[in-house]
C-alpha cells in the first residue's frame, strides 16, 4: 500500500478538503501512474454532492487523469515505465458479460468499476484522480499521444470519449447537421469533434455569452436558446442532437429541432426525469437516446483521432486549494471550457 495526497469531499454538504488516502500494491497486472493533471468534470459534483444517490464518504472524485507510469507489475505488457497514459471513467470490468466480450465495457452488465465511488476488486471503495497517485489494471490505462500536451489531455478521458462515442454511433459526418446543447466541457469538445468528423455543427447555448467563443471552436452556427426565435427558426433543421446539459431540459422543444428520423442523445446527467411527448417523437419517427462514455478502445481510437486533428480540450489550469471555487464556476455555467488540477499542487 502506499499514501497519495488527495482532495475530496467529507459530505454532500461540506466543500472539499485536503486528504490521505490509500492505494493498492501494484499486483501483477497493474499500472502505477504518477499522476500529472486531472480534469473536472460536472459529474465529480454531481457525484460528490449526492445527487444521483447514496456515496461512500470522504468521496475523492476525478475521472479525467492524465500522467506518467512509474511502475508496472510483472505481468503487464501494453505499458511500460515513462509512458504518457491516462485512465477515464472506469477501472474494472466484468469481463465476461456479453457487452463486455464485445468490448463495450462500458456497458458491462453486472456494472463496471467506476474511476471513483465502486467498490474494488479488493473490497475497497474506489478513489479518483483528484490524487497524486493511483493503481489500475493495465487493460483499463490509454496512451496519450505525443503531441497532445498531458493538461489539455486530461478532459478528453470524459468530456471527449462521452461526446465521440455518440457522434460516431449516431454518424457524424459530411452532410449532416448536428446541434450540441450545453458549451461547457462535454458541448466544447463535442463541437471541436463534430467540426473534425465534418458535420455541420450548431451550438444552442443559454445565452449569446460565449457566441465568438463557440464559433472560433469550430460552429458553424450558434443560438441563444432564451430566444423563443431559436426554436421556430430550426425546426425540423437537425439530423443529430447531443444534449449535454447537467439540468433539467424542455426535451420536447428540442425534439422539435430534428428532422424526420433524426435522434436527440442525451449525455447530460441531471438527476431529474427528463419528461418526453410521445407525439414529438412519432410523428416524424424521432429517436430520444442516452450514452454513457465509451469503450476502452474507443477512448483510444479517440485520443488517436485527437492528434491526428489537432485537437485537445480548452482550458484553465488550477492548483488544489482553487477546487472549490472553480466547482462554483463550473455550476454557474462559467467554465471555459475545462477545469484541470495541477497535481504537483496537491501536496502543498
Ligand atoms: P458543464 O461544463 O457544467 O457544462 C454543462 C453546460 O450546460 C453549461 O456550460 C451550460 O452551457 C449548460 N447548462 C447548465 N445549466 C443549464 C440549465 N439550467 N439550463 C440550460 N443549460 C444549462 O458540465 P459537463 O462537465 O460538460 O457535464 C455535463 C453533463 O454531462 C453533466 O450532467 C455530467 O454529469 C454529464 N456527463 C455524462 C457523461 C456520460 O457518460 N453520459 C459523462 C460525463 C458527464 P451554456 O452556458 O452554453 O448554456
Ligand atoms: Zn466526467
Amino acid at each position: 500500500m502506499s499514501t497519495a495526497h488527495a482532495y475530496g469531499a467529507p459530505s454532500p454538504t461540506e466543500s472539499l478538503v485536503p486528504l490521505e488516502i490509500e492505494r493498492r500494491e501494484v499486483g501483477p497486472g497493474d499500472v502505477l501512474i504518477d499522476i500529472k493533471f486531472c480534469g473536472v468534470c460536472h459529474s465529480d459534483i454531481h457525484h460528490c454532492r449526492g445527487e444521483w444517490g447514496e456515496v461512500p464518504y470522504p468521496a475523492v472524485p476525478g475521472h479525467e487523469i492524465a500522467g506518467v507510469v512509474s511502475a508496472v507489475g510483472e505481468a503487464v505488457t501494453k505499458h511500460a515505465v515513462g509512458d504518457r497514459v491516462g485512465v477515464g471513467c472506469m477501472v474494472n470490468s466484468c469481463r465476461e458479460c456479453e457487452n463486455c466480450q464485445k468490448g463495450d465495457e462500458q456497458y458491462c452488465l453486472p456494472g463496471n468499476t467506476q474511476t471513483y465511488g465502486s467498490i474494488d476488486r479488493d473490497g475497497t471503495v474506489t478513489n479518483g484522480g483528484y490524487s497524486t497517485h493511483v493503481v489500475v489494471d493495465e487493460d483499463f490505462v490509454v496512451r496519450i499521444p505525443d503531441m497532445i500536451e498531458l493538461d489539455a489531455a486530461a478532459p478528453l478521458l470524459c468530456a471527449g470519449i462521452t461526446t465521440y462515442s455518440p457522434l460516431r454511433h449516431w454518424g457524424a459526418g459530411p452532410g449532416k447537421a448536428v446541434a450540441i446543447v450545453g458549451l461547457g466541457g462535454l458541448g466544447h469538445m463535442a463541437v471541436k469533434l463534430a467540426k473534425a468528423m465534418g458535420a455541420e455543427v450548431t451550438v444552442l447555448s443559454q445565452s449569446l455569452r460565449k457566441q465568438d467563443d463557440g464559433l472560433r471552436l469550430g460552429a458553424d452556427h450558434y443560438f441563444a436558446t432564451s430566444d423563443p426565435q431559436t426554436f421556430d427558426e430550426l425546426a425540423g433543421r437537425f439530423d443529430l442532437i447531443i444534449n449535454t446539459v447537467s439540468a433539467q431540459l424542455d426535451i420536447g422543444a428540442f425534439l422539435q429541432l430534428l428532422r424526420t428520423d433524426g435522434a436527440l442523445v442525451n449525455v447530460g446527467a441531471p438527476s431529474e426525469a427528463l419528461p418526453v411527448a410521445v407525439f414529438s417523437l412519432l410523428l416524424q419517427r424521432r429517436t430520444f437516446a442516452g450514452s454513457a462514455i465509451g469503450s476502452i478502445h474507443e477512448t483510444q481510437e479517440m485520443l488517436d483521432f485527437c492528434a491526428e486533428h489537432g485537437i485537445a480540450a480548452e482550458i484553465e489550469v488550477i492548483s488544489a486549494a482553487g477546487i472549490n471555487e472553480a466547482w462554483e464556476r463550473v455550476l454557474a455555467s462559467d467554465v471555459r471550457y475545462r477545469f484541470v488540477i495541477d497535481s504537483s499542487t496537491l501536496g502543498d
